[in-house]
């Protein structure tokens, strides 16, 4: 475990580096409170810092609250070390942001304690944060196919949307859903069907731009959502996925399946206000129309359907999305 010391007196800076490394941690010596707030900015920098109070150029008071203000991850736990020992004194640094306070000259085994549960703190801390992010990540990906899910997706087209009016540009989502998927299952057990989605995913991640979000919407369909994409490119895109499938069996442990794709598309350019929802419906109609046309096939929306999507006010839009889904707020 890393700890970094802060100390301007050269005595006590040697018997805390003398202690620390005994009991085995590993030190980051400063010399001043501004040299401390660097080394505490850097990538990487240790998460417990003892920290005298009276120190040149910056205190270690100071300290405390830019690290506290900082309000970064992961958190910094600090001990305040001074031969100040008044009660306010106690009051004020704990208030500045330190964590606990020990009274030059110190006992060796009282910091040595401190330091044991300054580190129970921040491993709880290490804990917590694991478990909001793998909570994060449950909320938003698919646990199958580790795409994200349509609420993540339907979240993003939002987002698009909205900076696309800012910068005047376009969105485009492509809907696809695989041809005549539940012969998979039919005939190889679902078991290959779950293979063959990881498998469709894995494809599909690999034949899209970086920036281009790619979810599963539902059982065997996918959304696609593409900034920066008018009509035109939304097409070729989507042509670049039909034919990623359509060229090449999905390549399974025990078969080799042929699987095809079809594909609605709808883009928008963004001058006006577009609708998420009202997007996501008429490159639903799209994709209906290429299912209905014979399948693996990219249909785009219509001018009519397209024009639907751009309403004068949010509200409008969102009133009328109301009324379709009876009386019910939008998921978001
Ligand atoms: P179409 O070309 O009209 O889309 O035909 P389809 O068979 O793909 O469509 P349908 O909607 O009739 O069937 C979808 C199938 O996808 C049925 C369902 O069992 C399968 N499916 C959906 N989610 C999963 C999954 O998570 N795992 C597996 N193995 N199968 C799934
Ligand atoms: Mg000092
Ligand atoms: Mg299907
Ligand atoms: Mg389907």
């Amino acid at each position: 475990m890393k700890v970094l010391i802060a100390e301007d007196d050269p005595v006590s800076r040697r018997v805390l580096e003398g202690f620390l490394t005994n009991w085995g941690y590993e030190l980051v010596i400063t010399q001043d409170g501004e040299e401390a707030w660097q080394a505490l900015a850097q990538e990487d920098a240790p998460q417990l810092a003892i920290l005298d109070w009276m120190m040149p150029r910056m205190d270690g008071l100071e300290v405390c609250r830019r690290v506290r203000e900082r309000n970064a991850e992961p958190y910094v736990y600090i001990l305040l070390l001074t031969a100040k020992s008044q009660k306010q004194d106690v009051v004020e640094g704990i208030n500045a942001g330190a964590d606990d306070y020990l009274s030059k000259p110190f006992d060796a085994g009282e910091l040595q304690a401190r330091l044991r549960a300054g580190r129970r703190i921040l491993a709880l801390q290490g804990a917590l944060i694991s478990a909001r992010d793998a909570l994060r990540f449950q909320a938003t990906h698919d646990p199958l196919t580790g795409l994200w899910n349509r609420l993540a997706a339907t979240d993003a087209l939002r987002r698009e949307l909205a900076r696309a009016r800012r910068r005047q540009s376009s969105v485009a989502v492509l809907l696809g859903d695989l041809d005549r998927f539940k012969t998979i299952n039919d005939t190889y057990g679902h078991l290959a069907g779950d293979a063959a989605l990881r498998e469709v995913a894995r494809r599909m991640r690999t034949n899209v731009r970086v920036y281009d979000t790619v979810a599963r919407y539902g059982g065997e369909e996918f959304l696609f959502v593409l900034p920066d994409c008018d009509m035109e490119a939304a097409l070729e895109q989507g042509e670049r996925l039909r034919q990623a499938f359509d060229r090449e069996p999905l390549d399974l442990p025990d078969a080799r399946i042929p699987q095809t794709l079809s594909l609605g598309v709808a883009s928008v350019d963004a001058k006006a206000e577009a609708l998420a929802e009202e997007m996501l419906r008429v490159a639903d109609q799209a994709l209906y129309r290429a299912k209905e046309r014979g399948r693996n096939r990219v249909e785009p929306a219509s001018e009519a359907e397209l024009a639907r999507c751009l309403t004068l006010s949010p509200r409008e839009g969102e009133a009328r999305h109301r009324k379709r889904n009876g009386g019910r707020r939008s998921a978001a």
